[in-house]
């Protein structure tokens, strides 16, 4: 937990946000040894095209396949013992549910993950080969959510939220740390923002570290809640879409406790870009940078091409995940090649 302890919204948030650069700090020597330090790449390219030096964090190359890993696990390792023993569960079929289901394992915690009977029959398989057990339960994300309420409070289990949570918003927090120590003249980082945990705790850890760096969350925008709910001063419920960048698709949560605040307080602007220029970012990514990326992790990458940056110094890119269907990853970077 953070020292700060859980804030409400109304609370002054530049001041004292729920996160801050001490947490991160310690998050990142609890996760020492258990993720990866990922590689920071020049892009001779994409600094063609801006004008000024572009950087890439590869996080995509994180075990699992995107930088979730760095919060569930920190999340697990702030459990007490008895909370250990009983073991966790999430209705996340995605990234954070690979990213816990890994971490569990790792930490010898039982995970328990809920999947509706419409889950694809790969990704169930998928979570059960990273270690975690599969609960089938009802044919919608609400109807597995139900049960890992059910979980919690009938077995005791600890449901780990993909992002509002403030040893998740803190272990994300580790990769803006990794990025400003290793580029100390870092003037703007491009961070792919849903939920907002990663955006919350890298811009902490970069601002906290140099308050003049500028933190633009990137969204599609088919869908963005982070973006409506800042637009509107609260949080808010969007549409969810079918978009390329499936991974930021899903809400905040009205009752958001925590990742609301601190992008509100925090990020300096968001940029919304649409689905070709998420097929752009894919291709690009993957033509000239060598890197097979999701399109939830080329949004950055993606909006420097579309000129949607302005850089007044080195720009640094989070390149997030690398989990895509390898058909459609074929597809769509066939598709850009010939350009
Ligand atoms: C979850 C995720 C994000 C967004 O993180 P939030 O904390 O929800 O904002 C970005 N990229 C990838 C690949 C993700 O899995």
């Amino acid at each position: 937990m953070s020292s700060a302890g859980p804030r409400s919204i109304d609370a002054p948030p530049i001041d004292a946000p729920p996160v801050g650069l001490a947490a991160i700090e310690r998050a990142r020597g609890a996760l020492a040894g258990r993720v990866s330090a990922t590689p920071l790449v020049h892009s001779p390219s994409l600094t063609g095209r801006l004008g000024a030096p572009v950087f890439l964090k590869l996080d995509s190359r994180q075990e699992t396949g995107s930088f979730k890993l760095r919060g569930a696990t920190n999340a697990l390792l702030a459990l007490g013992d008895d909370a250990r023993r009983r073991g966790v569960a999430t209705a996340s079929t995605g990234n954070h549910g690979r990213a816990l289901a890994h971490a569990a394992k790792a930490l010898d915690i039982r995970a328990v993950v809920c999947l509706s009977a419409l889950v694809p029959a790969n990704k169930v398989e998928a979570v059960r080969a990273l270690g975690a057990e599969v609960r089938i339960v009802g044919r919608s994300q609400d109807d597995a959510q139900v049960e890992v309420d059910r979980l919690v409070s009938e077995e005791g289990l600890t449901a780990i939220p993909p992002f509002d949570h403030p040893d998740v918003i803190a272990g994300q927090g580790t990769l803006g740390l990794e990025v400003v120590e290793e580029l100390p003249d870092l003037a703007t980082m491009l961070v792919p923002l849903s939920g907002g945990g990663l955006a919350a705790g890298v811009a902490a850890a970069v601002k906290g570290v140099k308050p003049s760096v500028r933190v633009i969350g990137i969204s599609m925008a088919r869908g963005a809640a982070m973006h409506a709910s800042l637009g509107a001063g609260r949080p808010v419920a969007v549409e969810e879409v079918e978009t390329l960048a499936d991974s930021l698709g899903g809400g905040i949560g009205l009752a958001n406790r925590y990742t609301f605040a601190m992008c509100r307080a925090l990020l300096d602007d968001v940029v919304l870009i649409d689905e070709a220029e998420i097929a752009a970012g894919i291709c690009h990514a993957f033509h000239a940078e060598g890197e097979v990326v999701e399109g939830a992790g080329a949004v950055g990458v993606a909006a420097i091409l579309a000129g949607r940056i302005a850089a007044d110094g080195p720009v640094v890119a989070l390149v997030t995940g690398r989990n895509i269907d390898p058909e459609r990853h074929r597809a769509i970077v066939a598709e850009g090649g010939a350009a």
